[in-house]
């Protein structure tokens, strides 16, 4: 990785300008130029990587005079995985210095310590990472259907697979059981790793697992879900878009459904 500060006034760069889970785009892309093309200083800016031999440089929008046109980080969902995910870092360190401002062993105010790219103590000097969540996240499949949720949450209507947060002393693969169990009444088994994602809305980990449905009849929470049903590939409602583990998850099972059918 490019150290922090070397390259920004040198050559052309990716820019992450983050707020909350917003990013600057222009037409949907991520700026790309020099630090004195935008009116950037180098003191708020810092490198968290590089693409395709360009660096990435992180900075917030608060720490700019210029208002500029911010979007949703969900509208990089469809880039390369190594931006988006370049793209999701930025969208974190700004997270951290917006949510860890003080210290929590002395209460002390925090400031960012560029070369660890975490948050220091001016009082103890305790570095602070940033905070990552863990959660689980996990499509279920009974023969050849597979076990979708609706969130009250999304407005579109959607449906996706079960997702929850790690709880302590937990391992992951009794958490995957244990949201299943709570969100819809089922049983898993064969419960098995798959992939993960850093979601940054805020600064979650998903840790995607693939399960078989063991026992139970369907009782969806409604506390946390508007709706959980059994579908089948060919009655399948809108889901999670591309780009979204949920998605990837979803696709798999199905795929898995459809080698099923044609072995049969
Ligand atoms: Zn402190």
């Amino acid at each position: 990785m490019l150290e922090n500060g070397d390259m920004a006034h040198e050559s052309a760069a990716y820019w992450c300008v983050v707020s909350g889970s917003d990013i600057w785009l222009e037409d949907g892309k991520l700026p790309y130029g020099f630090a004195s093309e935008f009116g950037f200083s180098d003191r708020d800016v810092v490198c968290i990587g590089d693409y395709q031999g360009a660096p990435v440089m992180w900075l917030n929008d608060m720490e700019i005079e210029a208002r500029l046109p911010m979007s949703s980080l969900r509208e990089c969902l469809a880039y390369p995985q190594d931006l988006f995910l370049l793209a999701s870092k930025a969208v974190q360190y700004g997270h951290m210095t917006q949510t860890m401002r003080f210290c929590p062993q002395c209460g002390g105010r925090n400031h960012l310590n560029h070369n660890q790219l975490a948050m220091q103590c001016t009082e103890c000097r305790t570095l602070h990472y940033p905070r990552i969540f863990p959660c689980i996240i996990v499509a279920v499949r009974k023969e050849q259907q597979i076990l979708l949720a609706q969130h009250p949450r999304h407005r579109n209507g959607m449906y996706t697979v079960i997702a929850g947060f790690l709880e302590v002393g937990e391992t992951l693969e009794q958490c995957v059981a244990r949201e299943v169990k709570e969100e819809t009444g089922i049983e898993v088994s064969n419960i098995r790793y798959f992939g993960s994602q850093p979601w940054a809305f805020p600064s979650s980990m998903m840790m995607a697992f693939l399960a078989d449905y063991q026992s139970g009849n369907i009782k969806p929470d409604y506390s946390e879900l508007s709706d959980a049903q059994w579908f089948s590939p060919d009655e399948m409602p809108p889901v999670a878009p591309i780009g979204t583990i949920a998605r990837q998850l979803i696709d798999q099972t199905l795929a898995d459904i459809n080698e099923h059918l044609t072995e049969k």
